[in-house]
């Protein structure tokens, strides 16, 4: 069997296009296509031409003898499921697919708030036609969202999706308003007769609450914020986490209940050469935790963590870094016939109480049951689900929603790229309907609006230099980067860069001086 998929898809499908006999699935257009965990490769199928294994963006593809030991339960994992799915049509998928173009050949601009992934795809799949410019603003000094301060540290690979977001930052019409929070530094109003029309891809920033009495208790945190914390987000450097207890409690048992365990659990020297935050790191590296229970409230068969994660987990068992313990039987909830489910409304198990209780003993307590969307600017809000409701990402024309602020907290960095696609296509239609309101006014000013009240916006050439600035800095202690965490250092580190650039530009532009000789 020779080429292996060993991680979550990014669902940029760039393996599946590269590969010229269509194993690898789900593809474009199988149903299950951007919502599946993961892609597979046909053992039986793959002709072992490499061509996958160099389209992908973030090396999830190896041939089957580099797998490390920790990747060998993906070779079995590739294979079933062609067992289940076999996927008989060997015709290669279309490798570029008709691309769309606008009715209007008119100059359209478009503002993207938000510099996730969702972002960013959005403005990819608008870069696709040569009429529009986007601009991309997000509140921090740095783009590329929970890719840079949600992926847990010890995934560096899955971090290689800056490499992608990179690609699409370097295509002509694409810029950055950096630094800019709208609904704060700017209006909506503002930003909308600036714009042919406005994306939203916000996210989902804050965190569900458990709705328990002491739930802020000190010793009781969200699990995201902890995410942001040991990933440098600026918003939660001042956190408190006390690390100096035995045993941490992590509620709900999803992907990120799974990484912050990780992370409180491993080795500290695992984590000391990634880009994870420096204080966090040394805290860590103080840390008297031993045990992190992770709780379920349903069976481990409806755990909410995928199984390429799961898998991660086990091959750190298996190489004796950490022990997993699974305990199904705790709360007398066998696997299979959890006693204590009950069908909803909707069909769906629900967990209901059993009435018996039992005290854990801990130090922390992390909850870990998901993100929430907040209230964005004026635009309409349902708080029940915490996104901004839309058709399909319209919410109206010229303003459109795309990421989890469009369909909730789910899915990986790549479901991001369908939602975005998705998204993009209303837009468009709205744009070959004549339903998109030329802007009003220009939004080359927007940086003199800005700056007159005070706010320092950086662009692209300034986050590149704050990137090879992070890492420089890492470079010289053997870590990927060393990240800036505090706002106004980044800011203080990009201009400083930007006064550079500007003092050299003068130089070698200036005629050389003729020699007297
Ligand atoms: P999630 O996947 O929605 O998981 C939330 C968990 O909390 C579920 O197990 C849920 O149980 C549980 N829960 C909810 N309310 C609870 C309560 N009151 N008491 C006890 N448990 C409760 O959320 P997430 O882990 O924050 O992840 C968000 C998204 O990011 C997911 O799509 C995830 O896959 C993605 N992500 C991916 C990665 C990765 O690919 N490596 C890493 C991090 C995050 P029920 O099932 O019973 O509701």
């Amino acid at each position: 069997m020779p080429y292996v998929v060993t991680q979550s898809c990014c669902s940029d499908a760039s393996c599946v296009l590269a590969c010229p006999v269509n194993c690898i699935h789900p593809a474009p257009g199988d149903p299950d296509f951007a919502t599946a965990e993961m892609l597979y490769i046909d053992p039986d199928g793959c002709v072992d031409c490499g061509a996958c294994a160099t389209a992908c963006p973030v090396d999830a593809i190896k041939p089957h003898t580099l797998l490390s030991p920790a990747e060998e339960p993906f070779r079995a994992l590739n294979a079933e499921y062609f067992a289940v799915f076999p996927h008989a049509d060997r015709t290669p998928v279309a490798v570029v697919p008709p691309q769309r173009r606008l009715r209007e050949r008119r100059p359209v601009r478009v503002a993207v708030v938000g510099a996730g992934p969702a972002g960013l795809y959005a403005a990819d799949e608008l870069l696709k036609h040569p009429e529009l410019r986007v601009d991309v603003l997000d509140r921090l000094p740095t783009p590329h969202g929970l890719v840079r301060a949600g992926v847990a540290p010890d995934h560096q690979r899955t971090k290689q999706t800056e490499r992608l977001l990179a690609q699409i930052e370097d295509q002509p019409g694409f810029g950055y308003l950096l630094g800019v929070e709208v609904g704060k530094d700017l209006s909506r109003a503002e930003l909308d007769e600036r714009y042919d029309a406005v994306i939203w891809t916000v996210g989902a920033s804050a965190d569900k609450p458990l709705r328990v009495p002491g739930e802020d208790l000190p010793g009781s945190l969200s699990a995201t914020e902890v995410v942001g914390w040991y990933n440098g987000h600026p918003d939660h450097q001042d956190l408190a986490v006390d690390l100096g207890h035995e045993r941490v409690v992590v509620v709900g048992n999803g992907n990120v209940a799974l990484d912050v365990a990780r992370v409180l659990t491993l080795d500290p020297e695992r984590l000391r050469g990634t880009d994870i935050a420096g204080l966090p790191w040394a805290q860590l590296a103080q840390s008297r935790v031993r045990e992190v229970v992770v709780l379920g409230r349903r069976g481990p068969a409806q755990a909410a963590f995928t199984l390429p994660e799961l898998v991660g987990l086990v091959a750190l068992a298996e190489e004796g870094l950490v022990d997993v313990v699974v305990e199904a039987g705790g709360a007398d909830l066998p696997a299979d016939t959890p006693v204590a489910l009950e069908p909803g409304p909707d069909g769906t198990l629900r967990a209901v109480g059993t009435g018996e209780t039992e005290v854990l003993d801990c130090g922390l307590v992390l909850r870990a049951v998901g993100y929430h969307g907040r209230e964005v600017a004026d635009l309409p809000y349902d708080p029940a689900t915490g996104t901004v409701p839309s058709d399909a990402g319209r919410v109206e024309p010229g303003t459109y929603v795309a990421g989890w602020v469009k369909r909730g907290p789910t899915g990986f960095i790549g479901t991001n790229k369908s939602c975005a696609q998705e998204t993009v296509s209303r837009l468009l239609d709205d744009l070959d309907a004549g339903l998109v309101t030329p802007p009003a006014r220009d939004a080359d000013d927007l940086g003199a609006l800005l700056a007159s009240r005070g706010v320092t916006v950086l662009d692209l050439a300034d986050w590149r230099a704050l990137d090879a600035e992070e890492r420089r800095r890492g470079a010289t202690s053997g870590r990927v980067r060393a990240k800036i965490v505090d706002r106004e250092e980044m800011l203080r580190v990009a201009v400083e860069a930007r006064r550079e650039r500007v003092t050299r530009s003068r130089y070698s532009s200036r005629p050389k001086a003729r020699s007297t000789r």
